[in-house]
């Protein structure tokens, strides 16, 4: 059964159309990368089916239930988590009180702090560090560990390696390899074509707000995703 689909979506920024006409199915266990040049509508798709902006036209359904017209925090609580690009952390607070919040929306599951530290072993040692006074790898893995508390079917992954050294960016795709293989449903946006095609089960290619190339990883190749990703198909 699909666990994520999306019918015809539509989303804007004022006039601009960033998101047209978006069609996919996604499975449980999947993983989906979205890529595509800057300004695609990438960010935006992935905000759309969070909740963090409106929808313009056409349906998400989450489990086959229409999840279009609910707001975030009700999305959150049907199993929809979004680690935003630029992490968006409480500087002020710990680590410990960060994952917490990720507690709020009351979704019963297996993730618990000490489950997070197991797959994000460096932040052991900062669990009572205020965020602020983190790396950009911890905080990372931090704004990722508060997502998974929420218990999500879905996590989506916004640039996750935006700003980071290649050594942390490896580190972090390690960690999110073991959560792949436990069968969470990622949606990533990542700039990173390679590391796109090497992670995920399907690519979708966006171009202009709409979907140019998508199918399943193994069966593209770099030179069909380039090729989309620069409108050249
Ligand atoms: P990037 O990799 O640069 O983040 P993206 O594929 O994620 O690109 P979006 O950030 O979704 O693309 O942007 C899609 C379009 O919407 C772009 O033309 C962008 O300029 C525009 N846009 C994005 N955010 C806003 C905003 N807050 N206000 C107005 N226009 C915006």
């Amino acid at each position: 059964m699909n666990i994520l689909e999306t019918e015809n979506l539509q989303a804007r920024h004022g006039l601009l159309e960033a998101v047209r006409g978006v069609s996919f199915a996604l499975a449980k266990g999947e993983t989906l990368a979205l890529v595509g040049a800057n300004g695609a509508g990438k960010s935006t798709l992935l905000r759309t089916l969070a909740g963090a902006h409106p929808v313009a036209g056409g349906h998400i359904r989450l489990n086959s239930d229409d999840v279009t017209a609910l707001p975030s925090h009700k999305r959150v609580s049907r199993g929809i988590a979004l680690v935003p690009e630029g992490r968006r952390m409480f500087a002020s607070m710990t680590v410990a009180e960060n994952l917490k919040l990720g507690t709020m929306a009351g979704r019963k599951g297996d993730w618990s702090i000490e489950k997070i530290l197991e797959i994000f072993p460096n932040l052991k040692k900062r669990i009572n560090s205020k965020t602020g006074h983190l790396s950009g790898g911890e905080q990372q893995a931090t704004a990722i560990g508060r997502a998974l508390m929420s218990n999500p079917d879905i996590l989506l992954l916004d640039e996750v390696s935006l700003g980071l050294s290649p050594l942390i960016v490896d580190r972090v795709y390690a960690s999110l390899g073991g959560l792949i293989t436990s069968g969470t449903t990622v949606v990533l946006v990542e700039q990173d074509l390679a590391r796109a095609m090497s992670v995920a089960d399907r690519v979708i290619c966006m171009l202009e707000g709409r979907v140019v190339l998508e199918g399943r990883a193994k069966d593209l190749t770099r030179e069909q995703v380039t090729e989309a990703y620069f409108g050249l198909r």
